[in-house]
């Protein structure tokens, strides 16, 4: 990478009221001062006294979930509406591949409504140099075109190729449809990761210097594919990779680093309560917090208890902890446990909480207040692509505890603006600690907001920002 070239960002406001002029040299903040001269060849950003915060770290999200969702093709009628048909929008996604390595084309919700039975050799008529695969609205059903039946090392020619798969033969050829080939298909796209570049972008453009991504099933091969994306430059933020034993003892590499042993728990089917222990065990013996999925006051009850049992670590963490009853709360508290919650789901699914969850449930759905006044640390992230990606709505949410329709969840858990704020800018290794600071020596991750600090403070979810600053380099800006 080129020497990151020195930037200048005049009359920005801080969060403690001061304009200050920050110049960012060799990726840090070098100094912080009024009206600081500018230097030859040092970018300059002209803030006007917007407010200049740290950059923002979501804390649970799912990298290649959220890339997948964002590059799949919605393949059912009513989505394609502004196309003449079904071929053309395949037509159109492959043109914006590289012809040199196509990447997947991954279709979803298709219907024999939309062009009729289609087949492999229906997708090679449009699209014979990109792999592509669609699936039928009922999920039973995947049609791939040649080409990708190739990148799965399936020869049409060759019969033995597809001898014992899902793939369906008439008249002994191939017609590309997979019946019920879910796991065959997912077998063979291990090792297939999706380019990280336009999540990325998204998460720059609301000021997101780095994340940490909560996937249970994260190994070696995807924690390399987070390093590839992150020096071909597609991925832009650092990336604080949660997953499973493969990642013990994996050293740092340019940004990427381990995080905690990601458990996962489900009410219907909770494992031996030893197993589980036996789990965190390893995970504390690796050097390695555990972070442990929990949504229902049982599965919390049930993680308490196993951390007890084998002594809490340093960066446990649970995420979600959505139903925190006061004896659950309790039971964090004791045992330094931090909570990594989600308090935007008020807002996108509160509507259907205040349906479906039990009456007694309701004042301890993603709790704000309640466990920072017994000093629980407390972070959030957006879990995208299952909640928004935007880190801003989810502030707001925690200060208005509001529903889409209005309904209040919880009021008495609402946090202020400047608490949900800090549920974003604490360290990747120390979620709801203090925040990170604007000061000289500190890391140059920071964004610039389009309006005051007071304006921000007064409305989260309004705010823009007008440039977004990684290791000292732009890496957007509003044009
Ligand atoms: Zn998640």
């Amino acid at each position: 990478m080129s020497p990151t070239p020195n930037l200048l960002i005049r009359d920005a406001e801080l969060q403690s009221g001061a304009r200050v002029d920050v110049r960012l040299a060799s990726g840090r903040i070098e100094r912080i001062a009024p009206g600081l001269p500018p230097r030859d060849g040092e970018a300059v950003i002209d803030a006007r006294g917007r407010a200049l915060s740290v950059g923002l770290h979501d804390h649970h999200l799912h990298l290649m979930a959220h890339a997948a969702a964002l590059e799949s093709l919605p393949c059912g009628n009513p989505v394609i509406g502004c196309v003449t048909g079904f071929s053309e929008l395949l037509l159109m996604r492959a043109r914006m591949e590289d012809p040199s390595a196509p990447g997947w084309i991954r279709g979803i919700g298709y219907h024999e409504s939309v062009a009729g039975p289609i087949d492999r050799r229906w997708l090679d008529a449009v699209a014979p140099r990109v792999p592509v695969r669609i699936q039928h609205r009922s999920g039973r059903l995947w049609i791939l075109n040649t080409c990708a039946l190739r990148r799965l090392g399936v020869d049409e020619n060759d019969a033995k190729s597809s001898r014992g798969t899902p793939l369906e033969r008439i008249d002994g050829r191939l017609t590309g449809r997979i019946f019920d080939g879910d796991e065959w298909l997912s077998a063979r796209l291990a090792g297939t990761y999706p380019s990280l570049a336009r999540t990325s972008e998204a998460l720059a453009r609301l000021g997101v210097t780095g994340v940490t991504d909560a996937g249970a099933r994260n190994g070696r091969g995807e924690f390399g594919h987070f390093v590839a994306e992150r020096r071909g430059g597609r991925l832009k933020q650092d990336v604080q990779v949660m997953g499973n034993a493969e990642l013990d003892g994996l050293a740092d590499v340019a940004g990427i680093r381990v995080g905690p042993t990601k458990l996962y728990l489900c009410d219907a089917e909770l494992p031996s309560f030893e197993d589980f222990c036996h789990a965190i065990a390893r995970s504390h013996a690796a050097g390695r917090p555990v972070a442990i999925h929990c949504v229902t006051r049982g599965e919390l009850i049930f993680a308490t208890a196993a951390l007890r049992q084998c002594g809490p670590l340093r960066g446990d963490r649970i995420e979600h902890a959505s139903v925190a009853p006061p004896e659950g709360v309790e039971l964090l508290r004791e045992l330094g446990l931090t909570v990594v919650t989600q308090p935007h789901f008020v807002l996108e699914r509160g509507d259907s909480y205040l349906d479906e969850v039990d009456r007694e449930d309701l004042p301890w759905l993603y709790r704000g207040r309640g466990f920072a006044e017994v000093g629980i640390a407390l972070a959030a992230g957006t879990d995208a692509p299952c909640g928004e990606l935007n880190p801003w709505t989810a502030m707001s949410a925690a200060v208005s505890r509001r529903t889409r329709k209005g309904s209040l969840i919880g009021p008495d858990e609402a946090l202020s603006p400047a608490e949900a704020l800090a549920l974003f800018t604490g360290d990747a290794n120390d979620p709801g600690g203090s925040s990170r600071r604007i000061e000289s020596g500190a890391a140059g991750d920071l964004c610039l907001l389009n309006r005051s600090w007071e304006a921000a403070l007064g409305d989260l979810a309004a705010v823009g920002v007008d440039a977004t600053i990684k290791d000292g380099r732009v890496i957007w800006r509003r044009s």
